[in-house]
């Protein structure tokens, strides 16, 4: 696959020569420049089905990614579940997304050979005091448009799945599971096809508005690696785009902060939390065929029983609040993603609420991953944040906020919202 990095974008740029068409603040006069069409920051799996989505239309498309390749943030640090569009309020951005998003993405992986399977999934009431949580789902899972769900006694979900334990469950059929990278490769593959360009090591480090325009700063993310991230940053070019999509997940509000000329009270505050997730080690038989998922927790989905393509048995992600870092730190995706083997004392006793016969030390460290979320412990979910200029008032400039989970599930359908809706 052609990658396009930072020194070619710039070489290719000199060759060109500034653009003489924009004048410019004294400040960045000296910096070379270029207008381009369509700039996508961020190569997770949402700013790659939108740079195919652009790319689609007859767009010309630049992505821009930090990382020395794509999708290496969020986007592989996830459950890799399809989901069905259940837990969301109805009419939000998230359940239509989810559930329009759910229907594309099958679509895709079946008529590209994406490895995914529709396997299921059970949302289990592990007490009585639970079951009317599971109505709640229930109903608003029909509201949403899921189709084919059927509440089940305990007894029919245990004859089903033989190592749970539960009161009640919600059978969920048009949940799966999907090969997260051989996805993203595809959508890479056909944007780069319809001449989109991916240029990696190249980081955004924030931007300005002159006129209608803005102007975006870049560097090459080597030359970042040993700032503090003290202001101001000095960009190497200026890229001037007709639309730009931010989608930079973990880092696109601090980046957003860093656009001189937008309003700062548009731009949500970031909260970030933690999961973690650990494999089950010594099994040649995965305890489940479906994906088992307890009544839904403050953050997340709650500790859950999660299959890969390759049958190997994960349960996460838990729920940790952390505070943010620098701006440059999370362009670079600097996060911590370690995992501690003592969070696994936290796990077994969740696990053995639905799993009772989950072994001692039979769990071993995984990955983690971090939710880009735009609420606060005890605060009230928020939904999926997509701002053009109606809200924002800087022409041709879309904001990606808050991009958490569904927005795997979700990344088709917001590709076509922006296509549809900012073009
Ligand atoms: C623990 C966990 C479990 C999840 N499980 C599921 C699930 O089962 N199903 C589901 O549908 N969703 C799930 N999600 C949500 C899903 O993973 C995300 O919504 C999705 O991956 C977001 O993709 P993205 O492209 O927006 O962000 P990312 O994948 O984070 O991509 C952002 C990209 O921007 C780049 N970048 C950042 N700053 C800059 C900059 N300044 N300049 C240039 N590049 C920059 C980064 O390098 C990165 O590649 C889960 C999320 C988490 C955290």
């Amino acid at each position: 696959m052609l990658k396009f990095t930072f020194r070619r974008l710039r070489n290719s740029i000199r060759i060109i020569g500034p653009s003489k068409n924009f004048s410019s603040t004294t400040q960045y006069e000296r910096i070379p420049k270029e207008t381009v069409d369509c700039v996508v920051i961020g190569a997770g799996v949402v700013g790659i089905a939108v740079a195919r989505a652009l790319a689609l239309k007859g767009r010309q498309v630049l992505v821009i990614d930090s990382a020395s390749t794509f999708g290496t943030g969020t986007s592989s640090r996830n459950s890799e579940v399809i989901h069905a569009g259940i837990y969301y309020p109805p009419n939000s951005l998230k359940a239509v997304l989810c559930v329009r998003g759910r229907e594309l993405l099958y679509r895709y992986c079946s008529e590209h050979e994406i490895p995914h399977k529709q396997i299921g999934k059970l949302i289990v009431a592990t007490g009585y005091s639970e079951i009317s949580k599971l109505n709640d789902l229930m109903n608003r899972g029909n509201q949403n448009g899921v189709g084919g769900l059927r509440m089940m006694e305990g007894y029919e979900a245990m004859r089903m799945e033989p190592e749970l334990q539960c009161v009640k469950a919600l059978l969920s059929p048009s949940s799966g599971i999907v090969d997260t990278h051989s996805l993203m490769l595809s959508l890479v593959g056909e944007a780069e096809n319809l001449r989109a360009t991916f240029s990696y090591n190249t980081t955004v480090i924030g931007g300005h508005r002159e006129g209608n325009h803005i102007y975006l700063h870049i560097s090459e993310s080597k030359d970042l690696d040993n700032c503090n991230g003290e202001f101001p940053l000095h960009p190497e070019l200026i890229l001037i785009p007709k639309l730009v999509v931010n989608s930079a997940g973990l880092s696109a509000p601090a980046l957003a902060k860093r656009f001189n000329g937008l309003n700062s009270g548009v731009i949500p505050v970031a909260y970030y939390a933690r999961g973690c997730y650990f494999t089950l080690s010594n099994t040649k038989i995965p305890p489940f065929r479906h994906l088992i998922y307890p009544i839904p927790e403050d953050g997340g989905l709650g500790v859950h029983v999660t299959l890969d393509l390759n049958s190997q048995v994960k349960f996460g992600p838990d729920v940790e609040w952390i505070a943010g870092i620098d701006d440059v730190s999370s362009f670079l995706n600097k996060f911590d993603y370690s995992v501690s083997a003592n969070r696994a004392e936290r796990f077994y006793p969740e696990i053995r609420k639905y799993y009772p016969h989950l072994k001692d030390e039979s769990l071993e460290s995984g990955y983690a991953g971090i939710r880009p979320k735009l609420c606060g412990p005890g605060q009230s979910p928020i939904d999926f944040v997509i701002q053009g200029e109606d809200i924002h008032g800087v022409p041709g400039l879309v904001n990606l906020f808050g991009i958490e989970s569904p927005g795997l599930t979700s990344s088709m359908a917001i590709a076509e919202y922006i296509a549809t809706r900012f073009l």
